[in-house]
């Protein structure tokens, strides 16, 4: 089975829905709250495991009362929190306001997340046993960079999703084997104006580039190979959140699976298909039954 390592983030979101949001000193009344488990490397976690990986999260969470719930949100997954560190502290938070029309406005706390800097002992151990690791920045980089590192020394497949968007070392990207963003992460860290020329221009930082284009689905450049254009699944979104999370778990586990670049991103394509459907990020992650009926 193939065996995914996350070295990132978990937040707990606390979303409050509101007519309209507050402006600076006013107060408003909302409608509902709810506390959502969520952070891109959970979600990545637990989309990899649902897909029918074995995986293992590398991160931190707080002592507050969301520690053990997120912690436990992964378990429920089937993913190995033995390496999830309880840090004295919260967890890291998201504290989100939707309004009516979908807007949103979010501060994030990064919490316990905030502690993983660096590798602590048994994380290199089990980034060398992996099939692939996967990274992202809602941590410290300095962190990214030594699991990069770690993975590259020990011949680990790497998958970074740039997010959120922020200049990439060089010491990052040379220790990159797949870059995953979607068109604004791409736009932005090449100044680019479009999703194929970014796409062109960060091949010279790194092997292969994958832009995810939402409903338009992906597309992939690696040196030396033909570009592809993957189309999505045409399907009635209802809740977006989480699909690149859950497009870049199932893209690790079909490669883990040695299936073929364009059949791996097709059933990324799929498992996002069917998260987009429904309501949440990790909730709406679907398994790998599910990923191989819609597949075809
Ligand atoms: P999010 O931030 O919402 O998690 P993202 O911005 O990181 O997502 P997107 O490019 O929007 O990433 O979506 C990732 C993948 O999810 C797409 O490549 C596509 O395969 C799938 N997807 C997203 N939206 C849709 C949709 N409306 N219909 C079908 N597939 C979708």
């Amino acid at each position: 089975m193939t065996h995914i390592v996350v070295l990132g983030s978990t937040n707990m979101d606390l979303v409050a829905y509101v007519a309209k949001a507050p402006r600076r000193g006013e107060t408003v009344t909302g409608r509902e709250f709810r506390t959502i488990p969520g952070g891109k490397g959970a979600n990545q976690a637990i989309a990899a495991a649902r897909a029918g990986a074995t995986v293992s999260m590398i991160g931190a969470v707080g002592t507050d009362a969301y520690g053990p719930e997120l912690r436990s949100t992964l378990e429920h997954s089937g993913v190995d929190t033995d390496l999830l560190r309880t840090i004295e502290g919260p967890s890291g938070t998201a504290h989100i306001v939707v309004d009516d029309e979908g807007g949103n406005a979010i501060v994030v706390i990064p919490g316990a997340n905030g502690t993983v800097d660096h590798l602590a002992p048994g994380d290199e151990g089990l980034i060398a046993s992996a099939d692939a690791l996967l990274l992202q920045l809602e941590i410290p980089m300095p962190a990214v960079v030594a699991g990069a590192r770690a993975a590259r020394a020990h011949g680990v497949r790497t998958v970074l999703t740039p997010a959120p968007v922020q200049p990439l070392p060089p010491e990052l990207l040379t220790a990159t084997d797949l870059l995953v963003a979607n068109e604004y992460e791409a736009i932005t860290l090449t100044g680019r104006t479009d999703a194929v020329d970014a796409a062109g221009a960060l091949l010279e930082s790194v092997p292969a580039v994958v832009v995810t284009l939402g409903a338009a689905g992906s597309l992939y450049l690696a040196r030396g190979a033909e570009p592809l254009a993957v189309p999505a699944p045409q399907v009635t979104a209802v809740d977006s959140t989480g699909a690149g999370d859950t497009f870049v778990g199932a893209l690790a586990v079909a490669l883990g699976a040695e299936r073929p670049i364009r059949e791996a991103l097709r059933w990324a394509a799929a498992a996002a298909a069917l998260s987009v459907q429904r309501p949440g990020a990790s909730a709406s992650m679907p398994y790998r039954s599910e990923i191989e009926a819609q597949y075809t």
